[in-house]
């Protein structure tokens, strides 16, 4: 069974944004049970909230953005990620800025002030989201699946045209692996002639390689080099735990993934949570809904 949990104390952090360059203030302040994770971002009007629950949605050029009657968070999935790795099920997240910070491009920074504050257990069941059938969303040669499983496990494979990515696999199972080892320092990456292209594009303002692995023809830029030989696998992985952390409730499924990115994991997300015949809610380790066997058929989705 998952229980709640929170966080013991307010803890803060300030950096940037990796996008739009500018400064950002976070704070992260404990939740009652049954609140879930919310987006408090300040505005000239006051406070906005924006809850995680899959339907916001509004943005995945390079990052994943959501948003509520106009007002928009940019770059959510490294916080999410984290939140999903150490299991906190509520949270106020308080920012000043339509944007996280990028911190060191990883979610370690994010886990480190989540431990700092402590996690609070909250005695209450944590209502889960149980895969039944298989389902699968594609652009082109990319895809993401899920299949039913009684476990969270992620399996992703990625293929880039440099000898440095040309293959990596990794998988990933949060409940029996070390979420704070394994996956949490496995920083952001990009292609060093990307970046002017970005730039160009209003994107990537606050980058450097002080909060991303910089890959040039030769090698990786950055002079202290790699976390992990296979440190690109493994924050696609990150970035796959917190974009499908946008469901609003941990989720028992085994994800399998191929290039995968921001859309297609928020695809994925908008798909489960618009196809209820595949999966069912468990609370308090019993099915909300009768559960069903699972299907050989594969709901599948075509990313346009
Ligand atoms: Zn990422």
């Amino acid at each position: 069974m998952h229980l709640q949990q929170t966080i013991r104390k307010i803890v803060h952090c300030s950096g940037i944004g990796l996008h739009s360059g500018g400064p950002v203030n976070l704070r992260l302040v404990p939740a009652p049970i049954d609140t879930g994770i919310v987006f408090l971002r300040k505005t000239a009007k006051g406070p906005v909230p924006v809850k995680v629950d899959g339907t916001k949605v509004v943005g995945t050029l390079l990052c994943t953005t959501i948003g509520e009657n106009g007002t928009k968070i940019q770059t959510v999935e490294h916080l999410l990620a984290a939140l999903s790795g150490l299991q906190i099920t509520n949270l106020i997240i308080e920012l000043d800025s339509a944007e996280l910070p990028i911190m060191d491009g990883s979610a370690k920074p994010f886990v480190d002030l989540i431990l700092k504050a402590g996690i609070q257990a909250q005695g209450v069941s944590q209502p889960v989201l149980k895969i039944t059938r298989p389902m699968e969303v594609k652009d082109g040669e990319k895809w993401i699946r899920i299949r039913p499983s009684w476990k969270f496990r992620v399996n992703c494979t990625i293929r880039f045209d440099h000898p440095l990515l040309a293959h990596q696999s990794c998988s990933f199972e949060p409940v029996s692996e070390d979420f704070v080892e394994w996956i949490a320092p496995a920083r952001t990456f990009g292609f060093l002639e990307e970046v002017e292209a970005l730039r160009n594009h209003g994107l990537a303002r606050g980058g450097s390689l002080e909060n991303a692995v910089v890959v040039g023809p030769d090698g990786v830029l950055n002079k202290e080099g790699l976390r992990y030989a296979d440190e690109f696998v493994r924050h696609k992985i990150l970035d796959i735990m917190g974009d499908l952390s946008l469901l609003g409730m941990p989720i028992l499924g085994e994800v399998e993934a191929y290039c995968s990115g921001h859309q297609l994991n928020t695809t994925l997300v908008s798909e489960i949570l618009s196809s209820t015949d595949c999966w069912t809610m468990i609370k308090d380790g019993a099915s909300a809904v009768p559960m069903r066997p699972s299907a050989d058929s594969t709901i599948a989705a075509q990313v346009s």
